[in-house]
């Protein structure tokens, strides 16, 4: 596959910025399976360079838009046991309980973007939402949904086409918005078809995190699948020049477990195996554990026009 530079999705330019990491690929042929989330780590990822005005990193080159799209829909949903799900739901469905709360959010219409096998929207029906949509590229995560939610996944990239403007309360998107290769327009797109005065909740990887600063190369963020990486303040930078109104940037604390905290370590896959079976058989595994571990919120609002 042919690989493209990228602009700096804040300032606009090409050139204005320097290399953090030189790219590590596969060499055989780039096919989907480094792009299942969650998979064992292969520490693969494209050049990762940082804009030297807004502090903005970004995979650059990068496969064209068309080949991406292509294989997120061939990538496989690689964390369906429940290890994996409880602690995403724990971690997620809290922040999205506050917030909905917080900010007294109409229940009536949501949206998931990239929401796998539809675990938040387990939630949003949960927590009361009346009419719940998720979106989904990945056709093998779709098929790992229950049954109940199924119905309600469109799969595909998203795009404003696909809902009329106007249609929701609330927008979520959970470790979706460094996987877009066209943030403001993928914004853009949010803001048509948020209602007046709804709002987004999203959660992503913080790349000035303390994790990310020790771990440099080997953090699970730099990974072939994040086209931009960012932190509190770019994070902020890129919804307020799309028009939305931020309400709050923080740091979120992660549930996980044990098994996935060895997973994530920056060790051979052989060793991690071994101090997996070494967790398991102290039956500690399971255990979970709340820790900061990367990522970061932002709750913003598309204003009414009064
Ligand atoms: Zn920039």
């Amino acid at each position: 596959m042919e690989l493209k530079s990228t602009r700096c999705a804040i300032c606009n330019s090409f050139n204005n910025s320097h290399v953090l990491f030189p790219q590590r690929l596969p060499t055989q042929n780039l096919d989907a399976s480094p792009y299942a989330p969650r998979r064992k780590r292969d520490f693969f990822h494209y050049r990762i360079v940082k804009c030297k005005t807004c502090g903005l990193l970004r995979s650059d080159p990068l496969v064209d838009q068309n080949d991406l799209k292509q294989l997120y829909f061939d990538s496989e949903c690689t964390y369906t046991d429940e290890n994996e799900n409880i602690p995403l739901k724990k971690t997620y469905g809290s922040y999205f309980v506050n917030v909905l709360k917080k900010y007294n959010i109409e229940k009536t219409s949501f949206l998931d973007i990239g929401c796998s096998n539809g675990f938040i929207l387990e939630k949003a029906l949960e927590f009361g939402f009346k009419k719940i949509i998720g979106v989904e590229p990945s056709r093998d995560a779709i098929d790992q949904a229950s049954s109940s939610i199924k119905p309600f996944i469109v799969n595909g990239m998203f795009d404003d086409k696909m809902f009329e403007k106007d249609s929701f309360d609330m927008i979520t998107f959970f470790q979706t918005f460094d996987h877009i290769a066209e943030p403001n327009i993928f914004l853009q797109n949010c803001f048509n078809v948020l209602k007046e005065g709804g709002f987004i909740l999203a959660i992503n990887h913080n790349a000035k995190s303390f994790s990310a600063k020790i771990m440099g190369e080997k953090s699970p963020i730099i990974d072939i699948g994040h086209t931009y990486l960012y932190d509190l303040s770019t994070m902020k930078q890129i919804f307020k020049q799309n028009n939305f109104v931020v309400h709050n940037v923080f740091p979120i604390k992660n549930t996980v477990s044990i098994e996935r905290l060895i997973q994530l370590l920056p060790i051979k896959s052989s060793t991690s195996e071994k101090i997996q079976q070494l967790a398991r058989l102290l039956k500690i595994n399971k255990c979970l554990l709340k820790l900061p571990l990367g990522n970061l919120g932002i709750i913003a609002q598309k204003l009414k026009t009064t």
